[in-house]
């Protein structure tokens, strides 16, 4: 399976206003590489705030990069995006609620991408509607109905309907089951793995919750403040956490042995206007020593797995009491 979309050296900044006078450039994405091979999901997870949904912005060809590329099927993709490549890759939303228009039935709003994209004759437009309806679990009962005759998960599952109307390769769903009820969730899950599995679609999943993408996912990319820090596969990534975050994520999740959710990262939450020297982590790691504050961790590797750490895999080396560590 051959790489289907990627990103190299991909870095987004934005202006924001500091105080009353001040504007200042954020960088929101930070040198980040990463490619999808064909029919993988790949979980996308931080806090929020890390430049999770900027990433996947960029992605579906909604902002534009300020340096580095995009790569669909190994082809750099233009600044200015075809709408033949636009199709390519679709987005699915948190909110289906304020992603369809509440005044158009669903036939309506799958018709629609399929006569501006010439999916199928102008006759054929309602056939597929129904099809699409039924790849996703709904059918002929759904196809007059209005967004709020449905279930929410119902209008997700419009939403991804509408997504796959125009015969995309990629999917992107930006936290796109963190509003529904946990069965309705599960639910969409499946589906979105039915999906993968029938359609060979290629998915970049970005939540927030780890456990959703270790039950999904085949590999993982842990981001903090615009970076990757760790990537690999999730066998190995929730087995082996090389970086000292991940190992903090991971100890927040819920387990069924601990009923008590565990320490949430301590200290300031991230803001992409004060990046820390070094390594960007050292503020609020558990681990850190003084090398940290001073120089950019290195890229490890073992197998797949890759982390930026001075000391990836090594939490028993711990730091020293002269460590960079706030309370
Ligand atoms: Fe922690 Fe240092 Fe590794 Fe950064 S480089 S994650 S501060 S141990
Ligand atoms: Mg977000």
């Amino acid at each position: 399976s051959g790489r289907v979309i990627g990103v190299e050296g991909l870095v987004v900044e934005y202006p924001v206003r500091v105080g009353f006078l001040h504007r200042r450039r954020v960088r929101a994405v930070d040198a980040v590489d990463l490619h999808l091979g064909r029919g993988e999901i790949l979980g996308l997870v931080g806090e929020s705030g890390c430049g999770k949904s900027t990433l996947a912005r960029v992605v579906v060809g909604l902002a534009s990069p300020s340096a580095g590329r995009i790569l669909l099927d190994g082809v750099p993709v233009p600044s200015r995006r075809p709408p033949e490549m636009r199709r390519r890759v679709q987005m699915i939303y948190q909110d289906p609620g304020s992603s369809l228009n509440p005044r158009r039935t669903v036939l309506q709003t799958l018709a629609e991408p399929l006569r501006r994209h010439r999916i199928v004759p102008a006759e054929e437009i309602e056939g597929r509607a129904l099809e699409l309806l039924e790849m996703v679990g709904l059918g002929k009962r759904q196809l007059s109905a209005l967004p709020r005759e449905l279930s929410g998960g119902q209008r997700q599952r419009v939403a991804i309907a509408r997504a796959l109307a125009v015969e995309p390769e990629v999917l992107v769903a930006d936290e796109a089951v963190a509003a529904l009820d946990a069965s309705v969730a599960g639910a969409v899950l499946n589906l979105l793995r039915d999906l993968r599995d029938r359609l060979g679609l290629t998915v970049l999943f970005i939540s927030h919750d780890l456990a959703t993408v270790r039950g999904l996912c085949d590999r993982v990319a842990v981001m903090y403040m615009g970076s990757v820090v760790e990537e690999g596969p999730v066998v190995e990534v929730f087995a082996r956490p090389g970086h000292p975050y991940t190992r903090v994520l991971l100890d927040a999740v819920p387990s069924r042995s601990r009923r008590q959710p565990g320490v949430a990262v301590r200290g300031e939450p991230p803001s992409p206007l004060r990046i820390p020297s070094g390594c960007r982590f050292h503020p609020r790691c558990p681990d850190a020593t003084a090398l940290c504050g001073e120089s950019n961790p290195p890229e490890a590797r073992r197998n797949a797995q890759r982390v930026m750490c001075h000391f990836a895999w090594q939490p028993e080396h711990a730091a020293e009491p002269q460590g960079q560590v706030s309370a």
